[in-house]
């Protein structure tokens, strides 16, 4: 049995560690571990008290994978549910022909399924930060908001200017991941985040896209990201790391060349990508395009998680056009 997890997972690994003690399922282990993550008021990349997007609103992303079957469940852009992890879980579980909902459908089937409404999922704090990012990009089309009278942008803002302004290479980023095998052998894996900090309202990142930010396949291993989903989405992140590995590449060598594919992205917006994998036999690693960064696993004869360090590949972030010229 093991877990591995991006670093901010280390509020939930050992209870998810626990439930796989229990002879709980990989899929039950990377819920149980995601969602106490989702529920950290201090973990701002994640669920409850996330940053907001360009116009104050929180909107998740998440997505869940299950090995034996590459089933899969997804939700995105969804407001006021906390747990998007479950209600991911649930899009896969239910009799629904469907991997991924999003937006006001993927709320009212929250409501369908009774999942856990928090309504307001946004601190003073963070909407203190939110606006004093929004006055530092020189943002002034402000209304009142009825009938709270919060000052809100504008129908009219100009976000598309605010948006590049806010979401420089250095803006405020994160998501978990976690990554499961059971006492079967069964691998699941699972991705939740409120997705990059003053993106553009319906902004869906790679958490949410099976392939992109998260993928797991029983019989290769599984792959999960954290970083700039755009370029994960491009270069398919998750499922070509897992494909390496089905083509008979060592972990190491997969987890290098899934960094190189993105490395080798084109184009104006270029930020940092990190990723955690493992395979069947239990070898995990993690990389990242930036030097210090470190992942977090458990085994069943641990009785805490340990940190690992992340493997460097070097992505040089270019920002705009000017960038290039
Ligand atoms: N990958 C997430 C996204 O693009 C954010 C992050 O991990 O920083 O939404």
């Amino acid at each position: 049995m093991l877990i591995i997890a991006s670093s901010n997972g280390a509020i939930g690994i050992d209870q998810a560690m626990q439930a796989l003690k229990k002879g709980g399922s990989a899929l039950d282990a990377v819920e149980i571990g995601i969602r106490l993550v989702e529920a950290n008021p201090d973990e701002h990349s994640v669920g409850y008290n996330g940053y907001p997007n360009i116009i104050g609103e929180l909107e998740l992303d998440a997505s869940i994978m299950d090995g034996r079957t590459l089933d899969s469940g997804a939700v995105a852009l969804m407001r006021g549910f906390p747990y998007a992890i479950s209600v991911a879980r649930q899009v896969m579980a239910r009799e629904l022909p469907h991997v991924l909902l999003a937006g006001e459908g993927a709320e009212r089937f929250a409501r369908e399924i009774g999942a856990e409404h928090w309504g307001e999922m946004l601190t003073d704090e963070i909407m203190a930060v939110w606006r004093k990012r929004m006055t530092a990009v020189g943002a002034t089309q402000w209304v009142a908001r009825r009938p709270d009278d919060i000052l809100v942008p504008a129908d009219d803002a100009p976000l598309l200017d605010w948006v590049k302004l806010a979401t420089d290479p250095e803006r405020v980023e994160g998501t978990v991941n976690f990554i499961a095998i059971d006492g079967k052998g069964d691998i699941a894996s699972g991705v939740s985040t409120s997705g990059w900090a003053w993106k553009y309202p319906g902004r869906i990142g790679d958490s949410p896209i099976i392939g992109a930010g998260n993928y797991a396949d029983n019989r290769y291993g599984a792959c999960a990201c954290t970083g700039m989903g755009e370029m994960a989405i491009r270069a398919g992140t998750a499922r070509s790391l897992v494909l390496y590995l089905k083509l008979g590449l060592s972990l190491g060598e997969a987890a290098r060349r899934a960094m190189n594919d993105l490395r080798d992205l084109g184009g104006d917006f270029i930020g940092g990508m990190n990723l955690i994998a493992l395979n069947p036999k239990g070898e995990h690693i993690g990389m990242s395009s930036r030097a210090g960064g470190s992942y977090i696993y458990q085994t069943e004869a641990m009785d805490a998680c340990q940190e690992r360090a992340r493997e460097v590949v070097e992505i040089p972030a270019r920002w705009g056009r000017e960038a290039r010229e």
